[in-house]
């Protein structure tokens, strides 16, 4: 049986302004713009449909000071997919911009890196540094998902279905992962937060929200040994993802765009 392939969605939620020092360690010596943008993603053909991360809330987007588009749920609306109905959800890592909306997926299974929710209640989160990425009502809820059996645990890789896996690659968070899939174009890799821009992963540089600085670089390599290419990698945050790829539909330009056709920019 040959492998199923899928189309992959990006739907911008949210954006933000923010400066180029804002995004590297050690900063940057440029004094330019680099806004970043916030995604969520859907994973789809006749037979399944999964979501990859949940966003944040309208309250969260105040609290933080983004600008919120549309909430995932409403982006999600626009392919024709109700939030209530999805039965399968990837939670990347668990920060306040990649679990806020769950409560929207009430039907969902969430799958999850073990490390990720150690991470999140453990003895990291004494520290503001770390902490200062999750919310404490996030965190809970997925422990309260966990008691309800809502939450399907990895460790490392795992396969999701026929043609979408998941790999651990950690660095951003601990139990940060990825999210493998197979298209018409071949192996696309959804990054999420192993590299936020493509020019992260591209030049060797690091986020500055980072647990362990090593592994970010080596989840590069993995990153480019998942994907056919270094053009089937799709960067977390980087507003040149909506550039770079076609709307599906004239409707949805600027909002959606579709990463298992190849880049038209
Ligand atoms: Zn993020």
């Amino acid at each position: 049986m040959s492998t199923p392939i899928y189309e992959i969605y990006a739907v911008k939620y949210a954006t933000r302004a923010a400066q180029r020092r804002d995004h590297f360690v050690g900063g940057d010596p440029h004094d330019a713009p680099m806004a970043m943008d916030y995604f969520v993603w859907a994973v789809r053909n006749r037979e399944r449909l999964i979501v990859v991360d949940t966003g944040f809330t309208a309250e969260m987007a105040a609290q933080r000071k983004r600008t919120l588009l549309r909430t995932p749920a409403e982006g999600l609306a626009l392919l024709g997919i109700d939030a209530g109905q999805v039965k399968d959800v990837v939670l990347t890592h668990l920060h306040y911009d990649h679990v806020g909306t769950f409560q929207d997926f009430p039907a969902a299974q969430f799958h999850l890196q073990d490390d990720e929710l150690d991470f999140a209640t453990g003895r990291h989160m004494r520290h503001v540094r770390f902490r200062h990425s999750y919310e404490i009502e996030d965190v809970i809820g997925v422990v309260r998902l966990v008691f309800k059996d809502r939450v399907s645990f990895y460790q490392g890789e795992a396969q999701l279905a026929p043609g979408v896996s998941l790999h651990r690659i950690g660095g951003h968070t601990a139990g940060m992962q990825c999210v493998r899939v197979a298209t018409a174009r071949g192996w696309v890799v959804l990054a999420s937060d192993t590299s936020h821009y493509y020019e992260h992963m591209e030049t060797g540089k690091c986020f500055p929200t980072t647990f362990h600085l090593g592994e970010v670089l080596e989840g590069y390599d993995t990153l480019r040994r998942l994907a056919d290419s270094p053009q089937h990698i799709i960067p977390g945050h980087d507003p040149l993802v909506m550039e770079r790829y076609r709307a599906p539909a004239k409707a949805l330009e600027g909002i959606v765009v579709r990463l298992d056709e190849p880049p038209v920019g």
